[in-house]
C-alpha cells in the first residue's frame, strides 16, 4: 500500500509498539505533525523546549524499559535536542529521535533552518541517518529501533527532509528487513575466557563484583545474585547499578566510587580479585586509574567491546550479554565462603552504619537526611520512581531497594525530562533536586508537582 513519508513515520512508530512522543514542531517537520491526526493511537506530549523532549524520552525509557522517541524541527530544533541525547548515550538508554531537514535538493546551501544534524549529533548517537530518498525510510525506521534497543542501548536519531516526508511510495513494514552486516552484537561468550574467569574466581581469595548497569539492561540480577551467593562474594555497585541487587541484601556492600562509603572503596582497593559486569569504570569510581586496584585481577563482562581495556587493563574480557555469559558461567563456580575476607571487610566497615540515613539519631538538628528519610515514609508506595540529580543523589542512594531507581546523571546533566512517569502509570514520581533545578526546567511544568525545598546550606549533610 501506498503512504507518504510523514504516514511511514507514524505506522512504523506504531508497529513498533510507541504509544508516546515527546516532541516540539516546526517547519521542516510539520507534515509529519500533519498527519499525526491520523493516528490518535499516539499520545504526543508538546514539550515547551526540544532539550526537554530528549531527556523526556529517555526518562520515559529508563522508566519503561521501551524505546523513548523524540520528535523536533531541523536547525535549532535539533540542536536542542542534543545534551539529552548526550546523556542517553553516555547511559546506554534506547531512544530514537526524529528531526525534519530542509528538502534534499537544498541540502548543502545553508537553506533556512538547516544546519548538518548527522554531523552534529554524530558523536553523541549510536548511529544517525540522513534520509533524502523515501525509499529508504521504511527500512531506516526498522533499522533505527533495532540499533537504538539491540546490543548495548543508546540513541539513535532519523533526520528526514521534508520533500521526503510529503513523497510516498510502497509501504510495508512487517515485510522490511534490517540490513546491517556490520553490526551483529555478540551476546555469547567464549567458551575459553569463561573458563579463564571460572577458574580465576574459584582462585580468588578476596574477589569483589562490581556491579554495573548492564545487569539492569540485560535483566541479569539473577544471575548475579547466584553467583554472590554461591561464592559468597561482596558486592558493589554503580551509581547506575544500583537496584540490580537489592540494597538490603547482606552480600551487598553498597555504591562504590567517589561517593561510596570509604569501607567500600577499601574492599576494592584490597580485592585481589574484581568481577566486573557489566560497568565501564567511569572516573567517579576509579579516581587515579594508576592507583586503582592495582593488586587485584580483573574479568571484565562486557557487551561492548570497545569499553574493554579503554580505562582498566583487565586479565580476562568477556564479551557478551551478561545474562547469557553469567548463565555458561555459573555452572563453573565453586561454592565458597571466603570467611576471611569478609571479616576484613568488617572490620573496615565499622561504626559506619551509625551514618545509614535509616538509621539516623536525632541529635535534635534537623539534617537533609531526615527530611529525605520522612520524605520516603510518607509515600503511599515505597517503590516509587526515583529520580534526583547532583548533591541529593548522595543521600538517596542509600534508600533504594529496589530496580525502580532512575538516574539521569551523565555527563553534566541539567535533568530536564519531566514526564517518565508515563511509563509507570500507577506510581507517583518524586524528584529530589537542587534548588536551582527547578528555574532550570520551570517551563515545562505542565503537571502537577509538590515542592519540598531542601537547601544544603541549611540542612547540611552529616557525613
Ligand atoms: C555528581 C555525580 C557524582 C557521581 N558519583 C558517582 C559515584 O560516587 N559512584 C558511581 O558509581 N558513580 C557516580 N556517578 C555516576 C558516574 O558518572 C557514571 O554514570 C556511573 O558510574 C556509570 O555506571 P555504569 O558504568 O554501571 O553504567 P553505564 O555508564 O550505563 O555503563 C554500563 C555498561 O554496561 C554495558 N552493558 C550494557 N548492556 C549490557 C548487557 N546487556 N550485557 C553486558 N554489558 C552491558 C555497557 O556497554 C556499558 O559499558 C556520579 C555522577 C554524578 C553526576
Amino acid at each position: 500500500m501506498k503512504r507518504t513519508g510523514a504516514q511511514i513515520v507514524w505506522e512504523s512508530l506504531l508497529q513498533e509498539g510507541v504509544e508516546v512522543v515527546f516532541g516540539y514542531p516546526g517547519g521542516a517537520i510539520m507534515p509529519v505533525y500533519d498527519a499525526l491526526l491520523d493516528y490518535p493511537q499516539i499520545h504526543h506530549v508538546l514539550v515547551r523546549h526540544e532539550e526537554n523532549a530528549a531527556f523526556a524520552a529517555g526518562g520515559y525509557a529508563r522508566a519503561s524499559g521501551r524505546v523513548g522517541v523524540c520528535m523536533a524541527t531541523s536547525g535549532p530544533g535539533a540542536t536542542n535536542l542534543v545534551t539529552g541525547l548526550a546523556d542517553a548515550m553516555l547511559d546506554s538508554v534506547p531512544v530514537v529521535a526524529i528531526t525534519g531537514q530542509v528538502a534534499s535538493y537544498l541540502v548543502g546551501s545553508d537553506a533556512f533552518q538547516e544546519t548538518d544534524v548527522t554531523g552534529v549529533t554524530l558523536p553523541v548517537t549510536k548511529h544517525n541517518y540522513l534520509v533524502k530518498d523515501i525509499g529508504e525510510l521504511p527500512q531506516v525506521m526498522k533499522e533505527a529501533f533495532y540499533i537504538a534497543r539491540s546490543g548495548r542501548p543508546g540513541p539513535v536519531l532519523v533526520d528526514i527532509c521534508k520533500d521526503v516526508q510529503f513523497a510516498s511510495t510502497d509501504f510495508d513494514y512487517a515485510a522490511t528487513k534490517v540490513r546491517l552486516p556490520g553490526y551483529q552484537p555478540r551476546l555469547r561468550g567464549a567458551d575459553e575466557q569463561i573458563r579463564r574467569a571460572a577458574d580465576l574466581i574459584n582462585a580468588s581469595r578476596r574477589p569483589v563484583i562490581l556491579a554495573g548497569h548492564g545487569i539492569i539492561l540485560s535483566g541479569a540480577h539473577e544471575e548475579l545474585r547466584e553467583l554472590a551467593e554461591r561464592g559468597n562474594i561482596p558486592i558493589s555497585t554503580t551509581l547506575l547499578g544500583i537496584g540490580s541487587m537489592p540494597e538490603s541484601h547482606p552480600l551487598n556492600l553498597r555504591m562504590m566510587g567517589m561517593h561510596g562509603e570509604a569501607w567500600v572503596n577499601q574492599a576494592i582497593q584490597q580485592a585481589d580479585l574484581l568481577i566486573a559486569l557489566g560497568m565501564r569504570f567511569d572516573d567517579r569510581v576509579t579516581g587515579n586509574l594508576k592507583t586503582y586496584a592495582v593488586n587485584a585481577r580483573k574479568i571484565h563482562v562486557e557487551i561492548d567491546p570497545s569499553e574493554v581495556n579503554k580505562n582498566v587493563q583487565v586479565d580476562v574480557a568477556l564479551i557478551g550479554d551478561l545474562k547469557e555469559v553469567l548463565g555458561e558461567l555459573l555452572p563453573q563456580v565453586k561454592k565458597a565462603e571466603h570467611a576471611d575476607w569478609w571479616a576484613a571487610i568488617n572490620v573496615n566497615r565499622g561504626d559506619s552504619a551509625v551514618r545509614d540515613i535509616k538509621n539516623l539519631p536525632d541529635s535534635g538538628h534537623l539534617y537533609a537526611a531526615h527530611v529525605i528519610n520522612d520524605i520516603w515514609g510518607l509515600q503511599k508506595d515505597p517503590e516509587m520512581a526515583k529520580e534526583l540529580i547532583g548533591k541529593t543523589a548522595l543521600l538517596e542512594f542509600r534508600l533504594v531497594e529496589t530496580g525502580d531507581f532512575i538516574m539521569k546523571i551523565s555527563d553534566k546533566i541539567r535533568d530536564l525530562g519531566l514526564k517518565p512517569e508515563e511509563g509507570m502509570q500507577n506510581s507517583e514520581v518524586l524528584k529530589l533536586v537542587p534548588t536551582g533545578y527547578v528555574l532550570m526546567s520551570g517551563r515545562e511544568r505542565n503537571f502537577y508537582l509538590k515542592f519540598v525545598i531542601l537547601s544544603f546550606s541549611i540542612l547540611v549533610l552529616p557525613l
